[in-house]
């Protein structure tokens, strides 16, 4: 089959690979859409770890059921399917109490570190575990079913942060992830959500995506929140980039006894207003992947909660991935989503 393969750090290429075995436990999928990942486009230099040549990428896609393992129950061949990016085994004590995303033999699909190498999705087939797949409904096409990944991730953030109804919400990064857990914070009842994002292409996409109001770091402060949603001071936070600037802009805005989502680490280590944190008693919540919310993610898409498509800026063959790669990695151009098509 053909495939995008990691070849060495920094170069993509077509192969042609064997096409993968079916272990018992697994569905093989013919790909129809495989987005590229944030983590895609920053690992492939080598600088996550978690790339390592050679490797296949992608973990956030769509496809048809194209062959089902023996001991497979509940898919069958011709299935419109999507799947969860974490594979977890549902033995160890964390998945016991439902916290998969920290299974302690947690795999991730088109990741390779030094523990494991699983190929992902940017090629014509994929064997994925059936316990990962999940049938999506007719209303919901391949190109949005890809996108139910990164919203997970958003989902489970909302979910980590609890806000209430009527809260005051505040998303700095307008990055994916970001976008999505504004639309996810409005739809759990947030009356005012501001995304705060130095580009301006991303600031009219928020607005356009339901967000209050969007405003560039320069000009976010507790004066400006004021203005523009009657409160100096935000309930619940975001951090959806993950950097020393953007955590410190996130609590320089959050009210006393509120809550801080934390998604984004592009920095490994970042300082803390420790004095602000404990004497306003603020909640700080780590949030990683998800946690099989999938089914519920699927719903938010096909009664229209959540809106995808403005955030896909391209669809494009698998043939295409190294240009696209190279857009993304130098951001050439102001892009959200770019999807492959392998078939
Ligand atoms: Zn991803
Ligand atoms: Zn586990």
């Amino acid at each position: 089959m053909r495939a995008l393969v990691l070849k060495e750090y920094g170069c993509l290429e077509i192969q042609e690979v064997p096409t993968p075995e079916l272990a018992d436990d697994e569905v093989l999928v013919r790909v129809q859409v495989c987005g590229i990942c944030g983590s895609d486009v920053h690992g492939m230099d080598g600088s996550t770890g978690r790339r390592i040549p050679p490797i296949i990428m992608g973990h956030e896609a769509a496809g048809i059921v194209d062959g089902v393992g023996a001991r497979v129950s509940g898919l069958a061949v011709g299935d419109r399917v999507t799947f969860d990016s974490t594979i977890y085994c549902g033995r160890c004590r964390f998945c016991l109490r439902g916290r998969v995303n920290l299974c302690e033999n947690r795999r991730v699909l088109g990741v390779s570190c030094g523990e494991y190498r699983r190929y992902g999705a940017f090629a014509e087939w994929v064997a994925v575990p059936a316990h990962i797949v999940y049938p999506i409904p007719q209303s919901v096409t391949f190109e949005q079913a890809a996108l139910i990944e990164p919203l997970s991730v958003a989902v489970h953030a909302v979910e980590r942060v609890r806000p209430r109804i009527g809260d005051l919400a505040v998303v700095v990064g307008g990055g994916m992830i970001g976008q999505l857990v504004a639309q996810t914070v409005r739809a759990a009842g947030c009356d005012s959500v501001v995304v705060i994002e130095p580009d301006e292409y991303r600031r009219e996409l928020a607005r356009r995506l339901g967000a209050s109001s969007a405003l560039h770091p320069g000009e976010a402060s507790p004066g400006k929140l004021a203005e523009v949603c009657g409160r100096p001071l935000a309930d619940v936070v975001f951090d959806a980039v993950g950097t020393a600037e953007s955590l410190a802009l996130a609590l320089s805005l959050l009210e006393k006894g509120g809550s801080c989502g934390l998604i984004g680490n592009l920095a490994p280590e970042v300082p803390l207003p420790l004095q602000a944190v404990v004497t306003r008693e603020y909640s700080l919540y780590g949030s990683c992947a998800s946690q099989a919310d999938y089914p519920r993610c699927l719903h938010l898409l096909a009664e229209k909660t959540i809106c995808v498509d403005p955030l896909v800026s391209r669809i494009a063959p698998l043939e295409e991935g190294p240009l696209w790669f190279d857009v993304l990695y130098h951001h050439r151009q102001p892009m959200m989503k770019v999807l492959l098509t392998p078939n």
